[in-house]
């Protein structure tokens, strides 16, 4: 899905000492990257309506009534709510002018968030152990979820070998995929969720430029340091506070 503006980074009509691209040429190519980041915005916004629709289908279904003494099922219960209503909140803004990729892969994250824990929820109530939240990918936090390292090797002299291995010690680096690992450990991008940085985070620069989401610096998105809130607990109740707004206008 986020391949092609890699591509378009990689067309990108920087001067060299041959050839300094023309107006028309950078104009052209600003073009294309608005309009790539449009088409990934309209897709990513169908997405995360698709998944926030889904997920309130699932809290009519399995809506739970808590006697006050299950504190742990009542807890898990009342970040899943604030979860689920902190993506509807990140969607309705679906359309500000504001509203970048990472806005609405949080909506999406949070909304598959708030199913698992009301999944843990009611095993809890059942009087089970639910294991903690998937951890997801942070390369494309819309991926599946993050495998560690692979198979363990047979034998210790392997295992030395494989853990020297630069690309390996690449590939562990952060929470990966299955797909995001595989291309990491061949040496290849991953499949890297995009942002459109803010013209004022980027001086000297004219025009759009897509960068990876972690890329934004941090003054600018909430997202950039949290794989769009997946691994900040704290994500549902900053939305729900209008804070992830809080960033200097573009
Ligand atoms: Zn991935």
């Amino acid at each position: 899905m986020f391949r092609r503006w890699w591509f378009l980074k990689a067309q990108s009509p920087a001067p060299t000492p041959e050839h300094h691209p023309s107006r028309r040429e950078v104009r052209e190519h600003q073009a294309l990257v608005l309009g790539e980041w449009e088409a990934l915005r309209d897709r990513l916004r169908d997405l995360a309506a698709e998944r926030v629709t889904a997920a309130g289908e699932v809290f009519r279904a399995a809506e739970l009534r808590l006697p006050t003494e299950e504190s742990a099922a009542r807890r898990a219960y009342q970040w899943a709510l604030e979860a689920y209503e902190a993506a509807g909140r990140l969607l309705d803004g679906a359309h500000h002018e504001d509203t970048d990729l990472p806005d609405l892969a949080a909506a999406v994250v949070l909304a598959e968030q708030a199913v698992e824990r009301l999944a843990a929820a009611h095993l809890l109530h059942a009087g089970q152990r639910p294991g903690p939240l998937a951890v997801r990918c942070y390369w494309n936090p819309l991926h599946g979820p993050a495998e560690s390292s692979a198979e363990p090797p047979k034998n210790r002299k392997t295992r030395q070998r494989t853990r020297n291995t630069a690309r390996e010690a690449a590939a562990d680096r952060r929470p990966a995929c299955r797909s995001c690992r595989s291309a990491i450990l061949a040496g290849q991008t991953p499949d890297v969720l995009p942002a459109l940085l803010p013209a004022k985070a980027a001086p000297g620069r004219k025009g759009p430029v897509l960068v990876p989401y972690f890329a934004v610096p941090r003054q600018w998105s909430p997202w950039s340091t949290t794989a769009c809130g997946a691994y900040d607990p704290a994500t549902p109740a900053l939305v729900l506070r209008g804070d992830h707004h809080r960033r200097p206008p573009r």
